[in-house]
């Protein structure tokens, strides 16, 4: 099976590498074929163990061709909002995601909430057809760059610690987000703070995700069933979603998105 699956991909890479075309076009292939993120289901993936995911990975590789788009997008947004989202969310962000058009960073911790995720301050507040969202992020990999953020925040104040928390697409690329690079030793800058005062139209906030953080590691989020989201008990839903802290290196700034 291994072997067989191993020449299926060689011949597709035959068939559709070619140095010369532009990264951009590139992933557009590979996510057309399923490849850019093979262990999702199909039609965005092929449904794939890790087993047959290496074996892709293994074939890109020997090949000399690139490999797929990386980063939080593709590891942690893209399966969140095809496991929660309804469909028109599905069809706004995962397939941009999947070729490598819109990068993501994660807007999770805050300088009074790390490992106690829990303990986050910042606030998203309903007003008429927006959301209010003010706080400060910390330690956001890549956020100069990323085109959205998933971004999470308190929405309901009387709710027990561990609830009451929503999930974001939110777009980084608008008046009121203010991205200050954290520059390291190095020199380098892969970390940011955030800060965010900002109205948000009622549309992006009609992704209706709401995310119970758990503890620190583990979350799960709930697509909503109203507009602007409903508080569900995870444990009654008996679903999780794990969140490593990872360190993660989006390739956005260093590919031709011409
Ligand atoms: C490479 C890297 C990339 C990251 N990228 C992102 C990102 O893109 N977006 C994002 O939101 N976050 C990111 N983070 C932040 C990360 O996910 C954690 O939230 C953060 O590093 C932990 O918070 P803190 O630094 O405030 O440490 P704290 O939570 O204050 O912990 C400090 C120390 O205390 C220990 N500790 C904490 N609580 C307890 C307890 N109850 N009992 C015993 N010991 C305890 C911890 O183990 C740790 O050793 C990144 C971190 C790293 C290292």
């Amino acid at each position: 099976m291994s072997n067989e699956l191993r020449t299926e991909i060689d011949a597709w890479i035959d068939a559709n590498w070619d140095p010369d075309v532009p990264v951009r076009e590139w992933w557009q292939r590979l996510s057309a074929a399923g490849f850019s993120n093979p262990g999702l289901a199909e039609p965005f993936g092929k449904g794939w163990s890790r087993a047959e995911t290496r074996i892709l990975a293994a074939a890109i590789r020997e090949n000399g061709s690139i490999g797929s788009p990386a980063g939080l997008g593709m590891m942690l947004a893209a399966p969140t909002i095809l496991a929660h989202g309804n469909e028109s969310q599905i069809q706004k962000y995962v397939p941009k995601i999947l070729d490598g058009t819109d990068s993501w960073c994660q807007l999770f911790s805050e300088p009074g909430a790390g490992s106690d995720l829990a303990g986050l301050q910042t606030k998203a507040v309903r007003d008429g057809d927006e959301w209010v969202i003010t706080g400060q992020k910390v330690w956001t990999s890549e956020g100069q760059h990323a085109d959205y953020g998933m971004l999470i925040a308190r929405t309901d104040p009387d709710a027990s610690k561990h609830r009451g928390i929503s999930w974001f697409a939110f777009p980084m690329n608008q008046e009121g987000v203010d991205i200050r690079p954290l520059r390291e030793m190095t020199g380098r800058s892969l970390f940011n703070e955030v800060f965010t005062k900002r109205h948000i139209s009622a549309k992006l906030a009609a992704l209706g995700f709401v995310l119970a953080a758990l503890s620190s590691n583990a979350f799960l989020a709930i697509r909503s069933s109203q507009p602007f989201g409903t508080l569900i008990s995870l444990r009654d839903r008996g679903m999780s979603i794990s969140s490593r802290r990872r360190s993660i290196s989006l390739i956005k700034s260093s590919t031709d998105r011409s």
